[in-house]
């Protein structure tokens, strides 16, 4: 084991309309997390489908 790495963020962030990286997180195991990036169309997209459409989360 190489303990060198200072700091991994082994969590990310995905924005569940483009799939692009919205951020990483510290966390001691791997993990995606779904959000909304900046993108306008996304931050639309988000505010129309609240409540009304959902894809199938994992618990
Ligand atoms: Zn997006």
């Amino acid at each position: 084991m190489y303990h060198s790495m200072k700091q991994i963020n082994m969590g990310v962030i995905i924005c569940r309309h483009c799939s692009s990286l919205v951020d990483t997180v510290d966390t001691n195991k791997i993990a995606v997390f779904y959000g909304v990036c900046d993108k306008p169309e996304c931050r639309q997209l988000h505010k129309a489908g609240e409540g009304s459409v959902r894809s199938a989360d994992a618990p």
